[in-house]
């Protein structure tokens, strides 16, 4: 019982209104990409009809308003996670993007043979292959802070591993798998006493919750547009401006430099030294809309309606027998990794399809955690502020339906 009008808001999503294999769609994959509401839909189709130019090259008009529309989305990004600097936000594909940033620009130069990286046994593979690739180069190795049976870093051991020759030490801020909402403010309390930069993948903390990069004391901080309503192939790296000072660029090209000679060439200052070629002017202006939208709702709202139906999804689902859930983290985001037993993951969720319930099943980019669990796959419901009480209801009356099948 909040304030919160889901119906109203429903109404902003041209999407959910659709049905799949003639059922009502339940849109419960979330945490694979959001659905996006009308203003950022029509954002990216007033850039294209209205300001399509490209950045930063043209003294005419349109190139002026594509530019606005760009550093706009950067003004606003920077506002959004209280960035101390626009300038300290590198706009990228994604979060992929950003992590090799960091890898290849920042991590690549300072490693010696015998350094490490350390993340977490709950990480994303963006948060894991980068560092690896890195590493492998340098002759350094990356290692994993343990988590328990519950779907929690274990910060005593994440501490431990602290040890001198970690030159970068990484952590999700939420857990795509287990919604697991990870202390990052007191781990970068941690690194920071140890002179250790740490590396935060906000990927999945972004869409749930009110994000203040100067308050959490990380070194780096990456996002992703589309699993917070703005259109795929946007993202940033937002990163202390010492860090963007010091780090040689990644990708070279246009609109990256000063001055380009073949004797030799200088480079632009950050955050431009990094954003070689044509960006996603559009989708950047679809952030913008997408940023303009969830404060118009305000996180307060949204976090009270997905805390409330966080609980009745697993309420609901721990009524079931033999079904088995991952991640009981004190602080979670509503996102529900789980099994039943007696059936197979994927058969699950292709029959939940039929039944216009969309739902991830796999190993969720995550196989160190699959590994952890010792299982291959599991199912994955992740919500988000559009969904409903009543949608959960169906998604459980489905997977019971859909178990009988199985069995
Ligand atoms: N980290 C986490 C925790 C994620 O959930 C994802 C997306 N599945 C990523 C990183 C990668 O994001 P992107 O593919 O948008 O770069």
């Amino acid at each position: 019982p909040t304030t919160f009008d889901v119906q109203r808001v429903r109404a902003d999503f041209p999407l959910l209104a659709r049905t799949v294999h003639g059922k009502p769609l339940v849109y419960f994959d979330n945490a694979n990409t959001s659905q996006k509401p009308r203003q950022v839909i029509e954002a990216v189709d007033r850039h294209y009809r209205e300001h399509n130019a490209n950045v930063s090259r043209a003294v005419h008009l349109l190139g002026e308003e594509a530019t606005a529309a760009y550093e706009g989305a950067r003004d606003a990004l920077a506002r959004f996670i209280h960035a101390p600097s626009r300038n300290e936000l590198v706009l990228t594909s994604g979060t992929t993007q950003a992590a090799n940033l960091v890898a290849y620009s920042f991590v690549l130069p300072r490693l010696r043979p015998g350094d490490a990286i350390l993340t977490t046994t709950m990480e994303h593979h963006a948060n894991i292959v980068p560092w690896q690739i890195v590493a492998a180069r340098a002759g350094a190795t990356v290692k994993a802070a343990p988590i328990t049976p519950g779907g929690e870093l274990v910060v005593e051991k994440f501490v431990e591993l602290l040890t001198p020759e970690v030159k970068l030490a990484c952590v999700g801020h939420v857990s795509n798998v287990l919604g697991t909402v990870n202390p990052v403010r007191e781990l970068a309390k941690e690194c920071r006493r140890r002179g250790i930069p740490l590396f935060v993948d906000g990927s999945q903390a972004m869409p749930h919750r009110p994000v203040d990069v100067q308050a959490l004391g990380c070194d780096f901080y990456a996002l992703t547009g589309h699993k917070m309503l703005a259109p795929t192939g946007t993202g940033a790296l937002w990163a202390r401006k010492e860090h963007l000072d010091a780090m040689p660029p990644f990708f070279g090209g246009g609109e990256m430099i000063r001055e380009v000679k073949f004797s030799g060439t200088s480079f632009a200052e950050p955050p431009h030294r990094f954003e070689a070629g044509t960006p996603n002017i559009a989708g950047f202006a679809g952030v913008a809309a997408a940023i303009d939208y969830v404060e118009s709702l305000g996180f307060e709202a949204i976090r009270a309606h997905e805390r409330a139906l966080l609980d009745h999804a697993t309420a609901r689902l721990r009524e079931i027998p033999g079904l088995r859930i991952f991640g009981e983290a004190q602080e979670k985001e509503p996102v529900i990794s789980f099994l039943v037993e007696g059936a197979q993951a994927t058969d699950l969720a292709t029959l939940l399809d039929l039944e216009g319930v969309a739902v991830r099943s796999g190993h969720h980019c995550a196989h160190p955690l699959m590994q952890f669990y010792g299982v291959p796959a599991t199912l994955r419901a992740s919500l988000a502020f559009y969904n409903t009480h009543e949608e959960v209801d169906a998604f459980v009356a489905a997977l019971l339906k859909v178990r009988r099948l199985l069995r």
